[in-house]
This record gives C-alpha cells, structure tokens and sequence, in this order.
C-alpha cells in the first residue's frame, strides 16, 4: 500500500471518536541512542495527556490506551534505514496505523476527532520523485527514487565483447565496441521511457561514468521530462547511488517550491490562487482548492460552523455562509488540511518565511 493511499484511508478517518497522533523522528544519525528517542516519546506522551486532559473526562483514558498500544509498538519495530515514523491509533475503535518512513518528520503529537495529517500530507506532495538511471559499458539498470527509497525497476546488462573473438581490420575493433555501447544504451533508453510512461517522475537522473551517461543523455533526447546528468564510477554502490538521489531531489524540492510561491503571486490577480487567511478559508469552502500552501510550522484556533462545517477565524460569531452557529476548534491547520485533502488537493509544507509574503497560508485554485 503507498503512503499516497494511507493518506487517503486516513482521511476517511473522522467522527466521535479519539484519535492520537504521533510523529517521531527516528533517525539514528540524529539520536545514535534508542533512549534519547524513548525520551523524547514520553515528552510527547505528556503532551498528548495534557491535551486530553483540557478536553476533559473520557478522551484521558482514550489517550492513556493509545499510548501505550503505540509505545509497545516502537518498542519493536526495526529502524535501521528508517528516519521518522507517524503513528494514527484509536484503541478503542481497533484503528493503528503505524507507518516507517524513509523521510524525515518533526516530533508532534495531537489529540482529536481525527487524525493530525498535515505532516503526511506534506510529505506525500512534497516528494521529489525520481527516475534514476544507471549506466555504464556493461550494465544499466534504473530505479524510481521515492520518498527516500530506492527501488530498482528494469536493469540491462550485456556480454562484454573480447577482442581475441574478434576477427576485424585494426580500428575495427574499436568501432565495434561503439556500436554496442550505442545498442547497450538505447536498450536502456528504452527502460527509461517506459519507465516515464507509468509514473510521473520530476526529474530523470543520469548517473555513470562519462562516455556512458553522456550516450544514454543523448539518447534520450526529446523526452519531456527534465534531464540532470551525473558523473559517478562504474560499479558505484546502491547506497552511492541513494546519496546522489538525496542531494538532487532535496535540490528539486527547494526549486518546486520556490516556483509554487511564485505561481501565487502570479495567479493571484488573475483570480487563480488565493493568500491569506480569510482568502484561503473562502476557498476551502467553496472547494475550490488545488493545492493548499501553509508556513510548515503556522498554527492557528479556528471555528467550525456546527451547520455546513465552513472553517473560519477563532471567535467567529455565526457562520458567514448559512449563518449557523460555530463552534470554537483547536487546531485550524489540521482542519485546513482534512477539508483540502477530502477535495483531492494536495497540502504543501512550505518554508515559514517565505511563506510571510503571502500571509502564511494560501492556495492554488481550480477554477
Ligand atoms: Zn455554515
């Protein structure tokens, strides 16, 4: 199951009931010792109490049985090449959803109604996809980078031509020998398109030495897809491989939302995107969000009205669309992003700063 369809399970995920949720950073570059990281759980732990605590009566219990279903959890899971977990547990209602990431989160923990998504959501849309293509004489083979993972699709190798089978003019030999790099890597270009066929990278990555990776760039040629090539040793290792994947992606990332926030400014006039808060709320519930932009780390009380669910500012007297009364919500952000993701748009985390120009919070509109 991808995370892209937890996600969407989870969102379903909504009603009476208590959920906890939890994200903690695993990683073991961070936190070499498993204590410090059962320290910071139990940080969050009293987090989450004091939170049930304020809503009062039953949701303390709720909560305790949470924690402790999701702390025997952490206690055996394996986190080698894991870097952050989120965890979406109602005990009483038998739902746990514990899912390793190979991506990093931020310690949070909330308690409510439904499960606190916008770290996921954020996740989910913000990935840098990848497709990978490694190549050099002899072998090629090409992987998707996604959400940190590697993971090989097809792989091309060829028998390694031997000149003493070779019966050719001097020169001849060599001649040979490029002709079938050239088929080596149009078999490998071949992978590469049908690669891009079924899944919407953001960027190909070329990776081997030299005289392959520039053959297998030039091969592909025309495809609509951005290009980047890289120089790395034959036989370079998966885990080589994984590191250059990081870098780029991290790099495509910092340009996708770069140009997200600039897409904005741009639409804004024309009607096509919307910044602010009451803009973005306005929005919302006219379900005419695409993709909802929040400062990574902006939070907010809000209200609900109890008739049409409409989202608004804390405090608000009556509903400005049906005029129904509202009730007062903790945590506007994750409503924000539950209402987005329940149209299919797409929450994106963005960098608190640059996200000061248009007002903390925006969105990319449909129509
Ligand atoms: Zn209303």
């Amino acid at each position: 199951v991808t995370l892209d369809q937890q996600l969407r399970e989870l969102t379903a995920e909504t009603g009476d009931e208590i959920f906890t949720s939890v994200y903690l950073d695993v990683d073991g570059r961070r936190d070499p010792v498993w204590a410090n990281v059962e320290a910071r759980f139990g940080h969050l732990c009293r987090l989450a109490r004091r939170q049930a605590e304020a809503m009062g009566g039953d949701p303390v219990r709720a909560v305790d049985d949470d924690l402790a279903r999701i702390d025997e959890w952490l206690g055996s899971f394996d986190r080698s090449s894991v870097l952050g977990v989120a965890v979406f547990c109602d005990a009483r209602s038998g739902v746990f959803r514990a899912l390793p990431l190979h991506r990093k989160v931020e310690d949070e923990v909330a308690v409510g109604h439904s499960p606190r998504l916008v770290q996921l959501a954020g996740l989910v849309a913000d990935d840098p996809r990848l497709l990978v293509a490694v190549v050099d004489r002899q072998r090629a083979a090409v992987y998707r980078w996604e959400l940190g993972q590697l993971t090989e699709r097809a792989s091309v190798a060829r028998e390694i031509p031997r000149a003493v089978d070779t019966n050719v003019e001097i020169g001849g030999f060599d001649r040979h020998r490029d002709d079938e790099l050239l088929h080596h890597v149009h078999l490998a270009a071949a992978q590469v398109r049908a690669e891009l066929n079924g899944w919407d990278a953001l960027e190909v990555v070329v990776a081997g030495p030299e005289e392959a990776a520039s053959a297998l760039v030039n091969s592909l040629a025309g495809i609509d897809t951005p290009m980047t090539r890289i120089t790395i040793e034959s036989h370079a290792s998966v885990d080589a491989v994984a590191r250059a994947a990081e870098a780029i992606g991290a790099e495509v990332a910092r340009g996708r939302e770069a140009a997200l926030l600039e897409q904005i400014l741009v639409r804004e006039p024309e009607g096509r995107a919307v910044m602010g808060i009451d803009e973005t709320l306005a929005a919302l519930a006219d379900g005419k969000v695409d993709a909802l932009l929040v400062a990574r780390h902006w939070s907010s009380r809000g209200s609900r009205c109890v008739v049409c669910g409409r989202l608004d500012r804390p405090h608000t007297a009556s509903c400005v669309r049906c005029g129904g009364q509202t009730a007062e919500i903790d945590d506007l952000v994750a409503a924000m992003t539950d209402a987005a993701l329940a149209h299919g748009a797409t929450v994106r985390l963005c960098d608190d700063e640059s996200m000061v120009t248009i007002g903390g919070v925006g969105a990319i509109t449909r129509f």
